[in-house]
């Protein structure tokens, strides 16, 4: 699947479902998926970029709220077999479930040097006023952009709306407008106007110290509890006693803080002891966890339940499964959820490596 001929980049495009991908039927005005084989006679301008395009298109195209990890390892699977053929990827994906798919991805993706670049639209490519358009045009344009020979963004980003942001970083913000996501924890890697401005000191550094390696472990033995004023004990304690159990996103108020009651804590410290791995993600947009600021926070910390700082839970939900996913103890999943992996939290850098056993679980990459 290699294509160099025409410029200096290849890209792949991998169009995997979604609204972007659907023309209207004009007879019967509903909504159907068109064969990517033909993109350029939607988007002609394909044509005349100076670099090479190829597509590929997951058959049949899935809509993101249909999205499971396998879905993933597919996706990985796709840019591993064909990551020394091309200079970047562009991935056409639905808005919905597209901060969970970036985030598994900037996992999934150890040590990658090139761009992965996820992109959709809120309305269909064949469409007037489409958004599609221009997210596609532009993010393969950013996809194909190099500097001194070099990837501009060699990292999982979102590209939406004029804004290119890291792909772990964002959430889904907004149904009816083109703006779909926002990053509230980090800066855009880059804004498009008249010129595409990248941040450099925003896109991720790493020394490449190794090679490029896909990843396809998660397990999804993992949930999301988000605490509400007046949550019982029965709804906790039922959650809490899933078989398999292994992680749980605790979704709480303001910089980590949760109800005081005696039955909570020690239901939380049980399952600390039985093993599950309890993080406490922020139920706010901005900002970060900060056990230590309230009494209602400490308590939490003092049971053994770790700070998911200013992860998104999209991006701490996906790390978890990855995790866990990789037999890692309860020791290294506790260190691995407080290290940044892939710039997903503000928190030193660090190189997940599985195969190193417990004595190196994880390197420092700079
Ligand atoms: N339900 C669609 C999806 O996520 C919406 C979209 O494409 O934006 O696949």
């Amino acid at each position: 699947m290699k294509g160099d001929t025409k410029g200096h980049s290849t890209i792949l495009l991998i169009y995997t479902g979604g609204t972007i991908g659907m023309v209207e039927n004009k007879e019967t005005g509903a909504l159907e998926p068109f064969d990517f084989k033909h993109i350029a006679k939607h988007v002609p301008e394909i044509a005349s970029f100076d670099f090479e395009v190829t597509t590929i298109q997951f058959i049949p195209s899935i809509d993101s709220s249909n999205i499971e990890p396998n879905v993933w390892g597919d996706m990985v699977r796709i840019i591993s077999d064909n990551y020394y053929d091309y200079d970047g990827f562009v991935i056409l994906h639905g808005t919905d479930t597209m901060a969970f798919t970036a985030s598994a991805l900037s996992f999934m993706l150890q040590n990658l040097s090139k761009p992965v670049i996820i992109t959709g639209s809120q309305l269909p490519i064949g469409m007037f006023r489409t958004d599609g358009k221009e997210n596609l045009i532009t993010a393969l344009q950013i996809a194909a952009d190099k500097k001194d020979g070099k990837p501009m963004v060699p990292e999982v980003s979102v590209y939406f709306q004029n804004k290119l942001m890291r792909g772990n970083r964002i959430s889904k913000i907004n149904a009816e407008n083109f703006n779909a996501f926002s990053s509230p924890n980090y800066p855009p890697l880059a804004k498009v106007g008249i010129h595409i401005r990248y941040d450099e000191n925003a896109i991720l550094k790493r020394e490449f110290s190794g090679h490029f390696k896909p990843h396809y472990l998660l397990d999804t033995n993992v949930v999301i509890l988000k605490l509400f004023p007046g949550i019982s004990e029965e709804t906790i304690d039922a959650m809490l006693s899933i078989k398999q159990l292994k992680g749980v996103i605790l979704e709480t108020y303001g910089t980590g803080n949760a109800m005081q009651k005696e039955w909570f804590i020690r239901r939380l410290g049980k399952a600390i002891e039985q093993g599950i791995v309890i993080v406490n993600i922020t139920q706010c947009q901005t900002g970060k966890v900060e056990m230590d600021v309230y009494e209602t926070g400490r308590r939490l910390m003092e049971v053994g339940v770790i700070s998911g700082l200013d992860s998104t839970t999209e991006a701490a939900i996906t790390k978890l499964m990855f995790l866990l996913g990789h037999n890692c103890t309860y020791k290294q999943v506790v260190e691995g959820m407080k290290h940044s992996l892939a710039g997903e939290i503000t928190s030193a850098l660090r190189e997940f490596n599985p195969e190193e056993g417990e004595a190196l679980p994880f390197l420092v990459r700079y």
